[in-house]
């Protein structure tokens, strides 16, 4: 069996969909293209987003030992939200279930920890969407996907809704040929965004995305995106419902841990709710980011229709 060989069928036992190899070369243009991004300010109140430029430039500077990165992708696709109850908001797919970080994390070590059974000496770093290494930018390298107009990356087979994981490490592959951007003409991601976040194709403005402004964003939201977060309450997940790639090819998770019932929230299930039940509730779903006060804040946001349905004038 060929190091590819193996690391594919140990990414497989462990239930992820893609996997990908690319030498550990330094990032240069995509980390220019982060810095450009986060010098107009499209990061928001993102402030993490403005450190540790040098490791994500350089897989090296986290694992000095670095030959390869390896990138996996595991579908996560739960299905549609059916009928909504009056006053229920949306929660981002990815949030349905168990929280992403700890399940694909496990997964990783697991991998990990079974390559060294059978080589000591293998050195590696894991990171699933939190650490200063760029998963979207290595699953490009690696040939999961193209980088979309919407910032997802997206395979020409399976779409975009799957988790990311990055793993680098001392030892040489066979590495895997990159894809080519198939977005063409189409435009639906820009369209269909309903503040109008994506400001250029490939460009998401955190100020404006629902998905910020909703999970990360500790502030009020703007009284100007009034009535245009239709309903997505957590996250949202309309650039990625509209592309022609997810329409085609999206099919049901078969992780569990991903299928949960976090799909919606029902704001009277938040009246009386203290922090403590809230972490109780939600202690293992990516919802608990949010934090009571800003799920609170998001139903309330998303229930005052004002602006929707303004006062009639009084005759005169
Ligand atoms: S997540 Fe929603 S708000 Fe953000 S860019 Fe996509 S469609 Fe727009
Ligand atoms: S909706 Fe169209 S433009 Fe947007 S990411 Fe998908 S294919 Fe690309």
């Amino acid at each position: 069996m060929t190091p590819n060989q193996f690391l594919i069928s140990l990414s497989e036992a462990a239930g992820f969909n893609l996997i990908g190899f690319a030498p550990a070369k330094i990032l240069d243009t995509e980390t220019e293209r982060l810095r450009e991004w986060v010098a107009s300010g499209y990061h928001a109140g993102m402030k993490y987003m403005e450190h540790s430029f040098e490791k994500k430039a350089d897989v090296r500077n986290v694992l000095p030992s670095a030959v390869s990165v390896i990138s996996l992708a595991m579908n996560y696709y739960p299905g549609e939200f059916g009928q909504l109850p009056d006053k229920a908001g949306k929660v981002s797919r990815y949030a349905w279930g168990e929280d992403y970080h700890n399940v694909i994390g496990d997964k990783c070590r697991n991998i990990i920890r079974s390559i060294q059974k059978e080589d000591p000496a293998f050195e590696a770093a894991y990171n699933v969407d939190s650490g200063p290494v760029m998963d979207k930018a290595w699953a490009v390298r690696a040939g999961i996907g193209w980088l979309g107009k919407n910032t997802n990356v997206i395979n020409p087979k399976n779409g975009s809704w799957f988790f990311l994981a990055t793993i680098i490490c001392n030892r040489e592959f066979e590495y895997t040929p990159r894809i080519e951007d198939h977005c063409g003409d189409c435009t639906a991601c820009i369209d269909a965004c309903p503040t109008d976040a994506i400001r250029n194709a490939y460009t998401v403005d955190s100020n404006k995305c629902i998905s910020y402004l909703t999970i990360e964003n500790k502030g009020e939201i703007d009284a100007g995106f009034r009535g245009k977060f239709e309903n997505w309450s957590f996250g949202c997940d309309i650039c990625q419902e509209v592309c022609p790639w997810n329409i085609k090819f999206s099919s049901i998770t078969r992780a569990d841990e991903f299928k949960g019932g976090n799909r919606i929230l029902e704001p009277e299930i938040f009246e009386n709710m203290t922090d403590g039940d809230f972490k109780l509730k939600y202690g293992n779903s990516p919802i608990l980011r949010a934090k009571l006060k800003g799920i609170k804040r998001n139903l309330e946001f998303i229930s005052d229709k004002s602006v929707l349905s303004p006062k009639p004038e009084p005759l005169n």
